[in-house]
């Protein structure tokens, strides 16, 4: 079955609203034509400038987290519903830098997600293992526990809306990226355990896209991997002419 390539921009905590405006601009006739879908998520000051800005161009704006509550007083805090009245139709749950600087548990990352599903955000679900875990021989333990806690109790219909995204811990902002062989086995088994849940067919639609260092370079080889429907792109994506090659690189694949 033939998914679509998605490239998702990570900004984490960099550029303004203003810079928000001034990259899409830029962006967007360098990637106008192209087939892949692309998405950026951005700072939530961010959000409704660049979503305006995105709206003609055919780029997806959304946020990086968010809080699990509807509302409440929980100071400092953000909700799905703030985040899509702003513009952000996705949002990006259980990042590795949320998990690891944060403390963000998988119990907590299930709820998020639940609730960007209630209130019609398309969530991320980034899962990946650390560098012990890995050297530990644990990585499938660790994506099994990670699918298998954030999807329990997601209605199936709403599995369609879902995006994985596979990033191990030891690969992000590490300007080292998982072979192409690792990356294809978790994803492929990823994909076991999303089938183990939903059945085969709902697997074989969820796009499992990779993160970790992703560059203009190597965009293509990762990209051609089976299960590989994508790329999450920190870094790389802060620069509007790196961005738009690794769009263009992903040209022709699917
Ligand atoms: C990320 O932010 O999810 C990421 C993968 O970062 P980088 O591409 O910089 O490794």
């Amino acid at each position: 079955m033939s998914r679509d390539l998605i490239i998702i921009a990570n900004w984490k905590m960099y550029k303004t609203a203003r810079e928000a405006t001034d990259f899409i601009e830029h962006l967007a006739p360098k990637i106008e034509g192209c087939k892949s879908k692309v998405f950026i998520a951005v700072p939530f000051t961010t959000i409704a400038s660049a979503a305006a800005c995105a709206k003609h161009v055919g780029v997806a704006i959304g946020a990086q987290n968010m809080n699990d509550a509807r509302e409440g007083a929980f100071t400092g805090e953000i909700a799905a519903l703030m985040l899509k009245e702003a513009g952000a139709s996705f949002v990006i749950l259980g990042h590795p830098e949320r998990r690891q600087i944060f403390g963000e548990t998988d119990e907590l990352i299930h709820r998020k997600l639940l609730r960007a599903i209630q209130d019609d955000l398309q969530p991320i679900l980034c899962v990946g293992e650390t560098l012990v875990e890995r050297e530990e021989g644990k990585i499938h333990e660790v994506l099994k526990k990670q699918i298998v806690s954030a999807l329990a109790d997601v209605p199936e219909k709403d599995i369609d809306k879902l995006i994985i995204a596979y990033e191990p811990i030891w690969a992000v902002s590490a300007r080292q990226t998982a072979s192409f062989k690792h990356v294809q086995d978790a994803h492929s088994f990823c994909r076991k355990c999303v089938e183990e849940l939903f059945g085969k067919r709902k697997a074989n639609r969820v796009p499992i896209i990779y993160g970790g260092s992703v560059n203009a370079n190597n965009v293509k080889e990762l990209v051609s991997q089976k299960d590989v429907d994508g790329v999450l792109v920190g870094g790389a994506s802060l620069d509007p002419d790196t961005l738009s090659t690794i769009v263009q690189n992903c040209e022709g694949i699917r």
